[in-house]
């Protein structure tokens, strides 16, 4: 390969592509646009899946620091109805095939695996163009330039290499999620501590959600999630935490103060996140020189796999690329062939999935597809 690989974003594809790399002896350079590792919280736990997340990281030589990360006991499950009453619960008996790392922890271990200054913070992508013979310009913020003969983008759902090989862009799928945060949960709010219980719990009605999960530290992160039109959020004012978390506290009325208190006892301000997907089955014809991975390429609604595809993109390319050194096309033929379709399988899971819980526990799967199909839980 005559030049180094141009990876643009330093999230977890972008980053397991640049280590699969650099373990095959092949240089790679991320451009990312934050200044810093540290400039943002990286988030709440991710479950690493046997069949993806996992067999990247061993492409990667990052098992052993991998089970380094593992929070025990995080895979069980528990399903609630709005009053508290349990429907269901998967205890953690250590087989789910799913353990549970913190994701700024997860993407640390990538970052101590590169060599020094593979990553580029502070350089945020305005555009690429394509100049000729698979070569491509990045263009940053500051108006500096690259010229690339291999660029990847891994720059999540807002992609800027995207352009250069669809038309595609991410619509709203008709819900958000509000993101809270309750800290020292076990001393501070015991008893909804014990309502979450030592994974994960989910509570819903066909519109209304509050997903949780115990982190590290008897943290508990919620996502409470509101199937209502971006218009609906754009009237409420993020801005004032006290204001904002009452008008969706609202949205929960007569669902048990345990569960509520998620909302109400949020340690720092709610957050926003509105979801966006692209079109299912997303796909492109061959550009020579670039290609996508990870959200850039098929950003889903949440079904608990985003990370772990990403990551697999990350190593699967990195792995073409190491098998056909002399002939970047076809390597990338090979990972867009495999890719595209694995992609779509992973996007049409719907139910236990979308809310994280484990997809071999049909009991759960059953009972959330059910809920979210309007259907009262037997
Ligand atoms: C609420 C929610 C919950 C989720 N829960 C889970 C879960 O439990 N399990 C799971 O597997 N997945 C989950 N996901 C999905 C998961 O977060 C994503 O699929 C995953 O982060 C995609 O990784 P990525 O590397 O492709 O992109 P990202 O993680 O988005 O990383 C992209 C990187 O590119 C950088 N970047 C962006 N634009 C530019 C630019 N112009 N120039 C330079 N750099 C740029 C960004 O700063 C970022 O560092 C969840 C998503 C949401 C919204």
């Amino acid at each position: 390969m005559t030049t180094d690989v141009t990876i643009i974003g330093a999230g977890l594809g972008g980053l397991t592509l640049a280590r699969v790399l650099h373990v095959h002896g092949i240089p790679a350079t991320v451009y990312e646009a934050e200044p810093s590792p540290a400039a943002r919280s990286q988030g709440g736990m991710l479950d690493i899946h046997d069949y993806n997340g996992q067999l990247a990281l061993e492409s990667a030589d990052l098992s052993d620091e991998f089970r380094g990360l593992i929070l025990e006991g995080r895979q069980a499950m528990r399903v609630l109805a709005p009053d508290g009453a349990v429907l269901h619960e998967m205890p953690d008996d250590g087989t789910g095939g799913r353990p549970e790392v913190q994701r700024g922890e997860l993407r640390q271990i990538l970052l101590d695996a590169l060599p020094a200054d593979t990553v580029q913070w502070g350089h945020k992508v305005s555009g690429a163009r394509t100049l000729d013979e698979g070569r491509h310009e990045v263009t940053f913020a500051d108006g500096s330039t690259v010229v690339t003969s291999l660029l990847v983008g891994a720059d999540g759902a807002w992609s800027r290499v995207r352009p250069l090989l669809s038309t595609a862009t991410p619509e709203y799928i008709g819900k958000s999620v509000v993101e809270t945060y309750l800290y020292d949960a076990d001393t501070r709010h015991p008893a909804v501590a014990k309502a979450v219980g030592g994974g994960a719990m989910i509570a819903l009605t066909p519109a209304r959600e509050i997903f949780a999960h115990r982190e590290r530290g008897a943290t508990l992160h919620a996502y409470v999630g509101l199937s209502e039109p971006q218009d609906w959020f754009a009237s409420i004012d993020f801005t004032d935490a006290e204001a904002a978390t009452a008008r969706i506290a609202q949205e929960f009325g007569g669902w048990a103060p345990e569960l509520t208190a998620l909302i109400t006892g949020g340690d720092i301000a709610p957050a926003l996140r509105p979801l966006y997907a692209l079109p299912t089955g997303h796909r492109w014809d061959r550009v020579p020189g670039v290609t996508l991975l990870g959200d850039a390429a098929h950003l889903s609604a949440p079904n608990g796999e985003g990370a772990n595809l990403a990551m697999l993109d990350g190593a699967e390319l990195g792995k073409a690329l190491a098998a056909h050194r002399d002939d970047i096309e076809a390597a990338l033929t090979a990972y867009e062939q495999a890719m595209f379709p694995r992609s779509t399988e992973a996007a049409i899971f719907e139910g236990a999935e979308a809310h994280g819980a484990d997809s071999d526990n049909s009991t759960t799967h059953d009972l959330i597809a059910a809920i979210t199909r309007h259907e009262q839980p037997q």
